[in-house]
């Protein structure tokens, strides 16, 4: 996945990296998550690379599997090869379809919402903890000279992280 390209709060273009490929395996620190998060919103996917990928593949191979069966079922054992291709061409298609579907919208509530959390730079993951509103209540990035406007969203409730309720 290629860097996304939008504007911060003062209009200036910045490139957003996709969220890291181990992106919604379990074991990633709260900060980072947030920060992943933000940015698997901006590419419009719903995790990384690692868990999509899994995902896919696991349904590409149950609709093979099925289909096999159904081929195997309809066309007999005489025409084994037959069931096979067109198992292979369904289970290329599910796996594909899953892969472009695990999509996700993106709410820009939650994202300024794990940007004021995290205070992790969405462009180049700096620790913006530390760092001083400027005059016109933006935080600048002093890694990529990002400009950010966090006060605004910092008062949004947080969505609560999957499973932790
Ligand atoms: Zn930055």
């Amino acid at each position: 996945m290629r860097n996304r390209t939008l504007f911060d709060s003062r209009g200036n273009p910045v490139h957003v990296p996709p969220p890291s490929p181990n992106y919604g395996v379990p074991g990633m620190g709260e900060r980072e998550w947030r920060l992943n998060r933000a940015r698997a919103s901006i590419h419009n996917v719903s995790a990384g690379l690692l868990p999509r990928a899994v995902a896919a593949t696991l349904f590409g191979l149950f609709a093979a599997v099925l289909m096999y069966f159904e081929g195997v079922k309809h066309l007999g054992l005489q025409d084994v090869f037959g069931s096979a291709a067109l198992a292979a061409l369904i289970g290329v298609a599910a796996w594909y379809g899953m892969f472009r579907l695990s999509y996700r919208p993106p709410t820009w509530g939650t994202i300024g919402s794990d940007l004021a959390h995290c205070q992790l730079c969405i462009v180049c993951g700096y620790d913006l903890a530390s760092i001083r509103d400027g005059d016109d209540g933006c935080i600048v990035c002093p890694e990529c000279g990002g400009a950010w406007r966090l006060a605004e969203v910092q008062g949004r409730p947080v969505d609560p992280r999957p499973g932790e309720t």
